[in-house]
């Protein structure tokens, strides 16, 4: 019986510590967290003792993997430089302050390329991925994960296809053996045009054959406002959406997907949160 692994976005902003509390008081072995405000901005510094007081935690209770999301603002593959600097600094920032806490995972959207072409946005998001892994002294501590994305607008990501080429791209430049991940978010394969609810084994199939299974460290479990293929990207709580309950206990329990870590980003208060995993909870099977 492996363990179910669940839990949720958390403020960070009482630190890493507080962040494992409240996971374990809402009932979750796993959560989410920016790694900064969101849209933007300087990070506050990491406390070096919070974070040994949480690994600390995290051990003793069973907490982990951590997912830090990076700010969704950041566009890797936008058309004005200055917007691609500051994703690459962030992202470089980030990944050094994630050294501290070895074997989390860290996520982002490959971004926008805002008319210029998804060709062209891959090309930006793998230079810009090789840049910062090159800069870094050995393979990072963490697993970089790119995010499945619903294709609103001129997002890149939106097909396995997509998200395929960036890691084709990027692996074989680095200077040391590294493997690239993915993030499956469940309400923006759906707005994709991904039918998780009808056929789900065809979904996994399609992105085992292009990206590779072996390749999926982490699911964002959301529900969806609106229906298959709208490319919207509006979550909505576990069982509230177009997706409902049901398909979302089956992947849940999957046998390909059951034992990755399953992360809420529904719009929830913890108490919604805590609610939220308890169905889940009761559901699995
Ligand atoms: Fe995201
Ligand atoms: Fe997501
Ligand atoms: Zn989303």
């Amino acid at each position: 019986m492996n363990k179910f692994k669940i839990g949720c976005h958390l403020s960070s902003a009482g630190g890493y510590l507080a962040m494992g509390q409240t996971a374990r008081a809402i009932g979750a072995n796993v959560f989410q967290f920016f790694t900064r405000n969101p849209r933007g901005g300087a990070a506050k510094p990491v406390d070096p003792a919070d974070v040994r007081a949480f690994l600390d935690y995290a051990e003793k209770e069973g907490i982990g993997p951590i997912l830090a999301h990076a700010p969704y603002t950041l566009n890797a593959s936008g058309a004005d430089a200055r917007v691609r600097e500051f994703a690459e600094s962030t992202m470089s920032d980030d990944l050094k302050r994630l050294e501290l806490t070895p074997g989390a995972l860290y996520n982002f959207h490959p971004g926008s390329h805002v008319g210029q072409g998804a060709e062209k946005g891959i090309e930006l998001i793998s230079s810009m991925l090789v840049r910062i892994l090159s800069r870094l002294p050995k393979p990072p501590a963490t697993t970089i994960l790119l995010e499945t994305m619903a294709g609103k607008g001129s997002e890149v990501g939106g097909t396995f296809e997509e998200l395929r080429a960036i890691i084709d791209a990027v692996e074989p430049m680095l200077p040391y053996a590294y493997r690239l991940g993915v993030c499956l978010d469940t309400c923006h394969v759906w707005d994709g045009g991904f039918d998780v609810v009808g056929d789900l084994d065809g979904v996994l199939n399609a992105f085992d054959s292009v990206v590779g299974l072996d390749r999926l460290h982490a699911i964002h479990l959301n529900d969806s406002l609106n229906v298959r293929s709208s490319h919207k990207d509006r979550h909505a709580c576990i069982g509230k959406g177009k997706i409902g309950l049901d398909a979302l206990v089956r992947v849940i329990n999957h046998p390909r997907l059951r034992d990755l870590p399953f992360y809420l980003e529904t719009p929830n208060d913890l108490d919604g949160y805590r609610d939220e995993i308890a169905l889940l909870s009761s559901r699995r099977s």
